[in-house]
């Protein structure tokens, strides 16, 4: 973990955007505060991919959209080529995660449209658009309309719309989370391929990504955002040569060091209250979207492997993506049932015994972990505990989730915490009265 400048020093680095003590505060529905962003200082730099790595939530693309001047930061500024923005970003295009096209636009008019916004002349227009649509591949579909395109195709056209301005500051927002796995592999492949060989006529790219590998393979920078607000976690330089080879040890060491960073803080706070940390809730500890089956397999491996082993490794065992284990490996160790360093996965004790029991125990031991280590699911068991009829309406829990969550991340945390309350038996949920219930004895596992 170097500072950027590192190994240039001495050549002038040419910055093209630069945030300065950016944050950035929604207020939600209800007028509260939501700090999503804190104080984030950063640069790209002219011959640099940079990677904006952080979970889901993170505030990835409010920064994206702030750094291309799309909305204004509530303090801090947002600078190109050293100017501060008082408007959208000049030097920046755009690639979204869900292409954005219009559909009533052939391929070839969808691209002229990023020109015609820029003043460029017709007939200039038409044959810069033919070029950028033949550099990205799709010669051929100039009179395509976007729906009759596969998904990766339509990718293809974000990018032909985007490259077609020849930005300073290429800016792609997770655009290859939408596709297929080996369509995805396919466009990068290709991007890398542009930009090593400068055909790509862009000055630099950013981009956003919750898939570590996807980071590791395409940046020469990758920035770790924290959640909850989004802050930089960490900066790390990839030197790998390009192309890059995923099952070389080089990479999946730094696979491994970059899943160590993201997961770090969550870690601590799952395990125990420290003092001066924020109270264990159910909004300051968020539920990863796990199932319990997911959980057990998980831990059935690891056993398998020795009971310890690299993320990087596990994830090549499942033929997983590192990201597709997150949701997992959080859960195991919210639970207890694994402990994570150096971007190493261990079981636990309790870990053992879970993947050992038969099936009453297991339910009872994931009951108890869950009542005692997960925050939402400890909350429904209490509050339903606390009730005379021991039921109470989804909305209590809903009112309850929305001081942290938006509400559909608020029903996914309620959907996570169903499937596992039913499984220890806790609790259980009554979908036609919108209703939790308590089982039983369930205030044993408290
Ligand atoms: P990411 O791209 O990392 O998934 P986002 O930047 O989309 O994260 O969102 C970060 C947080 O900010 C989320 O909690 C989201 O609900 C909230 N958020 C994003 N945009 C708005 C908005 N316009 N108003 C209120 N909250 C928002
Ligand atoms: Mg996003």
């Amino acid at each position: 973990m170097t500072a950027s400048t590192a190994g240039t020093a001495g050549s002038d680095r040419t910055t093209i955007v630069e945030a300065d003590s950016v944050t950035k505060t929604f207020t939600t529905p209800d007028g509260r505060a939501l700090p999503v962003l804190d104080d984030i200082s950063l640069h790209l730099d002219q011959g640099e991919i940079v990677a904006l790595l952080g979970k889901s939530g993170s505030g990835k693309s409010t920064l994206l959209r702030c750094l291309a001047g799309l909305i204004a930061p509530s303090s801090g500024t947002v600078a190109y080529r050293g100017t501060p923005l008082t408007a959208a970003n000049p030097g920046v295009a755009m690639v979204f995660q869900s292409f954005a096209l219009l559909p009533w636009l052939t391929v070839q008019q969808n691209v002229e449209l990023s020109l015609q916004a820029r003043g460029v002349a017709e007939q200039e227009g038409r044959e810069r658009a033919l070029k950028a649509i033949d550099l990205i591949g799709l010669d051929g579909f100039e009179g395509a309309y976007p729906k009759e395109l596969s998904g990766g195709m339509r990718q293809r056209v974000g990018f032909a719309r985007a490259l077609v301005v020849e930005p300073d500051a290429l800016f792609m927002d997770e655009p290859f989370s939408a596709l297929d796995v080996l369509t995805a592999e396919n466009l990068r492949s290709e991007l890398v391929g542009l930009w090593e060989g400068h055909e790509a006529p862009v000055k630099s790219i950013l981009i956003v990504t919750h898939n570590i590998e996807e980071a590791v393979l395409l940046a020469d920078r990758i920035l770790v955002l924290s959640s909850n607000p989004g802050r930089i976690r960490s900066e790390l330089t990839v030197d790998l040569p390009r192309p890059r080879d995923r099952r070389t040890p080089q990479f999946e060491a730094l696979v491994d060091t970059v899943y160590g960073i993201l997961t770090g803080r969550e870690e601590s706070t799952a395990a125990t209250a420290a003092p001066g940390r924020p109270p264990l809730t159910p909004t300051t500890v968020p539920l990863p979207r796990a199932s319990v089956g997911g959980l057990a397999g998980l831990l059935q491996i690891l056993l398998a492997m020795g009971g310890e082993e690299g993320l990087a490794e596990i994830a090549d065992e499942l033929n997983f993506e590192v990201d597709d284990l997150l949701p997992l490996v959080d859960a195991a160790v919210l639970l207890g049932l694994a402990t994570t360093a150096d971007g190493r996965l261990a079981v636990t004790g309790a870990g053992r015994e879970f993947s050992a029991a038969d099936i009453l125990t297991s339910k009872q031991l994931f009951a108890r972990a869950a009542a005692k280590r997960a925050p939402l699911v400890r909350a429904i068991v209490q509050a339903l505990a606390a009730t005379d009829d021991h039921e109470l309406r989804e909305d209590f829990f809903l009112d309850l989730l929305r001081r942290g969550f938006d509400l559909a991340d608020a029903r996914l945390q309620l959907e996570t915490a169903i499937a596992w309350g039913r499984y220890g038996e806790l609790y259980d949920y009554d979908a036609d009265d919108a209703e939790f219930v308590l089982e039983p004895g369930a205030e044993a596992a408290l």
